[in-house]
């Protein structure tokens, strides 16, 4: 089987990209945070691929913090089980709020969620694009891009890493740098009849 995996805290947008990237296929929302736990398979064109939404994780309001952390085990036990079918990752953050985020949540002794899951699917060796979404929020795109860079060790400017940093408005439908991203990491893995 072949699968590109979605993760990303929640309130990210997820769920808008999902539908963006399905063609609003085989969709079902309305379900509380926490509660979705299993992963949501979605087929998409040809056959033999499919998108997998895992939960968010991080925090989210009403759900107990032992839920949260069930949630983010269970999120890299799947990765961790599957890694084998798995084509790529799309670690989606929100562009307006991540690097202060992360910047609060990096201490000495710990690191952040949207971080630790980038070097986690790096050492899995599984190709990752980090979906930046909400992008029509974000003035200084650039800056923000390149801070973004530097959070997760990646040499700026963000330029260079148009397959790993894809800045997206999934609310408005443009997705192109994450197709455009993904296509290349499936290219190389000779899956270019993809997209
Ligand atoms: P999820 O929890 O990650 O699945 O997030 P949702 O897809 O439910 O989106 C959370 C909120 O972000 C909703 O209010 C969306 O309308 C909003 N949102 C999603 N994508 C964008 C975007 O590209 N720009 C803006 N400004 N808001 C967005």
């Amino acid at each position: 089987r072949d699968e590109i995996v979605l993760v990303g805290r929640s309130n990210v947008g997820k769920s808008t990209l999902m539908r963006e990237l399905t063609g609003h296929t085989k969709f079902t929302t309305g379900k509380k945070p926490g509660v979705t736990r299993s992963p949501n398979h979605f087929d998409w064109a040809p056959e033999s691929f499919m998108f997998t939404d895992l939960p968010g994780f991080g925090f989210m309001s009403g759900v107990e913090s032992h839920t949260q952390d069930a949630i983010q085990t269970d999120i890299v036990r799947y990765i961790e089980e599957n890694a084998d079918d798995i084509l790529a990752a799309v670690l989606v953050v929100d562009g307006k709020s991540v690097i202060d985020i992360i910047d609060r949540h990096t201490t000495e002794d710990s690191i952040p969620h949207d971080v630790e899951m980038f070097y986690f699917l790096d050492e899995l060796d599984i190709p990752t694009v980090v979906a930046v979404n909400k992008m029509d929020k974000v003035g200084d795109r650039d800056e923000r891009l390149n801070d973004l860079c530097d959070r997760l060790g990646l040499f700026p400017p963000w330029k260079q890493w148009r397959e790993t940093i894809a800045p997206i408005t999934a609310k408005r439908g443009d997705i192109s740098n994450l197709t455009e991203a993904l296509r290349t990491h499936l290219h190389d893995q000779q899956r270019d009849d993809l997209f």
